[in-house]
Formats: structure tokens, C-alpha cells, sequence
């Protein structure tokens, strides 16, 4: 599933902290995860696949991998 977490303090988006939310708190802590693909963190307002949650990755970090077939043949 892709999604996309809204900016904290926008319509739809988390607190901005210190609150006790479950909803908050899942928003800010998959936002703070790390990319399985480029390693940058998650973010808001960008589209994130976390079909398996060890494994969330940017969507477009994602179709960049399947566009790559063979990524150790480019060495
Ligand atoms: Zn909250
Ligand atoms: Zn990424």
C-alpha cells in the first residue's frame, strides 16, 4: 500500500509533538523511520510503500529498484 503522512499540524496530519495519540504517534514514528532503499527518513508528505513495515521504503525509491533488474551488474 502506498501512502502519504500529511505534514504535522495540517488537516489530516499529527500533532506536532507531546501528545498522547495513537494516531499522532504511529504518523511521527513512520515518518521517522528510515528508507530500506536510500536510508533517508520516511517523511511527511511523501508517498511511502509499507506493505511490509521491516521494509517501509519511499515509493519512488521502490520504482527505481524495479527498474533496476540486476543493481550489482552495474559494478
Ligand atoms: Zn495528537
Ligand atoms: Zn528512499
Amino acid at each position: 500500500m502506498t501512502l502519504t503522512i500529511p505534514c504535522p499540524g495540517t488537516i489530516g496530519g499529527p500533532c506536532h509533538g507531546g501528545c498522547e495519540h495513537d494516531r499522532c504517534h504511529d504518523a511521527r514514528a513512520l515518518a521517522a523511520k528510515r528508507c530500506c532503499v536510500c536510508g533517508q527518513f520516511l517523511g511527511w508528505e511523501v508517498p511511502i510503500v509499507d506493505d511490509d513495515p521491516a521494509r517501509a521504503a519511499h515509493a519512488a525509491c521502490v520504482r527505481r529498484v524495479q527498474a533496476e533488474p540486476k543493481p550489482e551488474a552495474a559494478a
